[in-house]
């Protein structure tokens, strides 16, 4: 049974706005003290035990309970005293992350140089993997083997150029300053001032290797929250680099997920430089998001207790049998219930949350101005990976964070989705046999060979030519027009992107490096022009969509509206800087910076409400 549906006007941007809305914190503004006056106040000291929180408002597993803090220290009362405590506090962090195998992604692209448009993506690469925060920093990859091939190839190619210390990739390891030696033998520490990140006020140091401490040391500055006296953000390199190798500059973010832990979240590289005379041979700017931390470790045992069929109820009226078209429903819906749980558990697909909330708005706006009425509501939930993608299973859609990301407007958004309604409005049911659960006994890191979601031609272009049907009787149809200048913008960077466009679960947008997705609504709308301040096509990933590391869950940024320049900001499909809005656990943050300047891309911080 359906409920009364109704149309929403509300435009997306605003509509996420709302759902987006939250209180301001009101923590920020105590006075700035220095350091001195900080440890002679009556402020608790970094392992005091951490602000009551409200039960319901802890992370499952809250690890305060599994792993001790480390031990009280006294309030500080020198710099030195900071010093020892982030020290102590790093090794704390270290363990207790131990047992954790968090999900990683990086996201690269290879620039080359075009004048009016500064550094563009010349090509790009993508990994996906669980790390483990064990021993050793190491990383299980989701991809499939061919991919694999092509990243030990690329890798290999980084190496003869540079050998990357850390094996096999290296874009994750300033998660840490230092696993093993972190401590004052090894390392010069200065202060340097106070500082606000975000809201939390924090103090900065210079770290730099002592002589003879070895090779790979950090070298760089560390950003120390001046409450818990822990590293929140880590800038620098590793140095010396051994002959003939380099390390990578990163700019590593954590976040107060849990109470009392800072945990790393997202680390932004960039190499290379285009300045008159300079020499290229390694440019590229990468994004590494860390999540997932929470979850399980894995393995087929938690997975055998980890699957619900529990969830699906069962409609058939009192008193009567279900006939077979009733039956085939209820097969699909436990289908799709199955790979939506099992995508949940694996860290691949966000809770249900708000932004579920504002998909399933638009998509409800094409169901009503189409008189679509299906046995069942469309669900719809966010695919937490960069890559461009979607596809549906039974009457859910998953759409990719990056593909929510890079869509310019509401009617873009609604053009993406329209398209998988329209597979679920035609029947193209793909996965009834994950009905089967056998079929949901996999790991996680196989999850890509073991599910999948892609239709025949045929299907596809039956459903573009559906979606386009739909949009023309909604009310996003004198909207079409940015709908074609995405496509447009998409076209132009495809060849450069086949990472970002290779999808692992749906069907592909481009083939080849060709738009195929509504491709008949390419041709809509003015012409793509690159030198157009006020021609918004597409926009960098990371601008829209946060996810909390530690439980997954998706929501909307909040960023404030940032006056462009010059054609360079556009910076479609683009990776930018991160800059997190820092805030402390259990208070919420204000708006972030937008996106569209390379100070700001993203606003990761932790909600817990
Ligand atoms: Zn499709």
């Amino acid at each position: 049974m359906r409920t009364t549906k109704w149309m929403v006007t509300a435009a997306l941007l605003a509509s996420l706005g709302a759902a987006a809305q939250q209180e301001a914190n009101s923590n920020s503004s105590a006075p700035v003290r220095d350091a001195s006056q900080a440890a002679q106040a009556s402020q608790p000291a970094a392992s005091a035990p951490a602000p009551a929180a409200p039960a319901a408002a802890q992370p499952v597993n809250a690890p305060q309970a599994a792993t001790a803090q480390p031990p009280a220290a006294a309030v500080p009362t020198t710099m030195d005293d900071v010093v020892n405590l982030f020290i102590q506090h790093e090794h704390g962090l270290i363990k207790m992350l131990a047992n954790r195998t968090p999900i990683v992604e990086t996201y690269l692209q290879n620039l080359s140089f075009d004048p009016q448009l500064g550094p563009v993506p010349a090509e790009d690469h993508y990994f996906l993997g669980r790390m483990d925060m064990g021993e050793n920093v190491d990383r299980k990859d989701y991809l499939r083997d061919e991919e694999k091939s092509m990243q030990q190839r690329l890798m290999g190619g980084f190496q003869k150029l540079y050998k990357v210390q850390y094996q096999p990739l290296g874009f994750s390891w300033m998660v840490y300053a230092d696993r093993t030696d972190f401590d004052r033998n090894h390392y010069d520490f200065k202060y340097v001032r106070r500082e606000f990140v975000g809201d939390v006020r924090c103090l900065v140091f210079d770290v730099t290797p002592k002589k003879d401490a070895g090779r790979g040391r950090f070298l760089g500055r560390i950003w120390v929250e001046d409450q818990g006296f822990n590293i929140v953000r880590l800038n620098g390199t590793y140095y010396p680099a051994p002959r003939n190798s380099y390390f990578f500059h990163m700019d590593s973010w954590r976040l107060n997920l849990i109470p009392g832990y800072w945990v790393p979240s997202f680390i932004y590289s960039e190499e290379g430089d285009f300045s008159a005379g300079a020499k290229n041979k390694l440019a590229f700017k990468a994004q590494t998001r860390i999540w997932g931390y929470d979850l399980k470790k894995g393995g087929k045992d938690n997975e055998l207790t980890q699957i619900r069929v529990d969830s699906v109820t069962d409609e058939t009226p009192a008193n009567q049998d279900a006939s077979p078209l009733q039956a085939e429903r209820v097969w699909q819906q436990q289908a799709e219930d199955n790979v939506v749980d099992r995508l949940v558990n694996g860290g691949l697909l966000a809770p249900e949350g708000d932004v579920d909330r504002i998909l399933q708005t638009v998509v409800n706006n094409l169901e009503v101005t189409n008189n679509i009425d299906l046995p069942r509501p469309v669900r719809a939930r966010v695919l937490l990976t960069s890559p461009l993608e979607t596809f549906s299973v039974g009457n859910t859609i998953v759409i990719s964070r990056g593909l929510i990301d890079v869509l310019p407007d509401e009617a873009s958004l609604a053009a993406v989705l329209s398209h998988e309604l329209a597979h679920i409005v035609l029947g193209h049911n793909l996965g009834s046999k994950y009905a089967f659960n056998d079929r949901m006994l996999f790991n996680d890191d196989t999850t890509y060979q073991n599910l999948g979601f892609r239709h025949i031609p045929e299907e596809e272009e039956a459903a573009d030519k559906k979606a386009i049907e739909f949009l023309k009787n909604s009310p996003y149809a004198q909207k079409l027009d940015s709908v074609g200048l995405f496509l447009k913008a998409l076209q132009q960077r495809a060849p450069a992107l086949s990472a970002l466009l290779t999808t692992h679960l749906g069907n592909p947008l481009a083939a080849n490096g060709t738009v195929t997705r509504l491709a008949a609504l390419a041709t809509q709308g003015p012409a793509l022009d690159n030198a157009k301040v006020d021609q918004i096509a597409a926009l960098p990933l990371g601008g829209r969509v946060k996810v909390n590391p530690w439980d997954d869950k998706a929501e909307m940024v909040k960023t404030a509206p940032v006056a462009m320049t010059s054609a360079r900001d556009k910076m479609p499909f683009e990776v930018t800087p991160f800059f997190p809005r820092l805030a402390r656990y259990g208070t919420t943050t204000a708006p972030a910076a937008s996106p569209n300047t390379a100070a700001a891309s993203n606003n990761p911080a932790a909600s817990n409400n």
